[in-house]
């Protein structure tokens, strides 16, 4: 099955997804990560994703939708699959749908949902590893050292679009286009909502409840 978790930038999709794949042993897959790495590469793919990502707004469809086709190709993504950022907008949602139209894989969607204004308070307070790409919290998740990782111990940074006058515009982009794909999905009765407000072990329970209800099990 392919579990789409939605949600707006900060909501905690990444360290949401990242828990739920652990626990499960789903594939992760997150269109952020695969951008950011590509960036890092210098690949054409990053080169030309990277001017729209530091302006705060989507990568046009064409380029994510074979980006993300290529990756769930790929053999740890034939059976069960969280989508972390992808699908953002009814576009990228049918051309999912579209690509497993014949098969028996099914697709369903979980909504973290949060507050604007909780979302702008936990977007500035990000900071992220640029080398193993573990996100941490000044104030809810803050590293055992500040400004070090705990994995790897590399120096934290704030990453481009989280800068205030980006986060600003990326939710406004976002948000729109995210009430879109939630609509879709709910329309076609393969929504779960979850409050992604709480501590992260709680939200954590109750999105594994979700999937699981969903169909993705350990
Ligand atoms: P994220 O790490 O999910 O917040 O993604 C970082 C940035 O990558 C976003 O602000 C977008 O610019 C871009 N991005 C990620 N996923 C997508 C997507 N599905 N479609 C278009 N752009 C995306």
């Amino acid at each position: 099955m392919i579990l789409v978790l939605l949600g707006a930038p900060g909501a905690g999709k990444g360290t949401q997804a990242e828990a739920l794949s652990a626990a499960t042993g789903a594939a992760h897959v997150a269109t952020g990560d695969l951008f950011r790495a590509e960036i890092s590469a210098g690949s054409p793919l990053g080169v030309a994703a990277k001017e729209f990502i530091d302006a705060g707004q989507l990568v046009p469809d064409e380029v994510t939708i074979n980006m993300i086709q290529a990756r769930l190709a790929r053999p740890d993504a034939a059976t069960r699959v969280i989508l972390d950022g992808f699908p953002r907008n009814p576009a990228q949602a049918a051309a999912l749908d579209a690509a497993y139209a014949a098969s028996t894989r099914a697709i369903r969607a979980v909504l973290l949902k949060v507050d604007r204004a909780v979302l702008l308070e936990r977007l500035t307070a990000r900071r992220v590893c640029p080398s193993c790409g573990r996100s941490y919290h000044l104030l809810s998740r803050p590293p055992k050292s500040p400004g070090v990782c705990d994995v790897c111990a590399t120096t934290l940074i704030t990453r481009s679009d989280d800068a205030p006058e980006t986060v600003a515009a990326r939710l406004a982009n976002q948000l729109a286009a995210l009430d879109s794909v939630v609509d879709l999905y709910r329309a076609t009765g393969r929504l779960a909502v979850v409050d992604g407000v709480g501590p992260i072990d709680e939200v954590q329970a109750r999105l594994a409840a979700a999937a699981a209800a969903a169909g993705l099990t350990a």
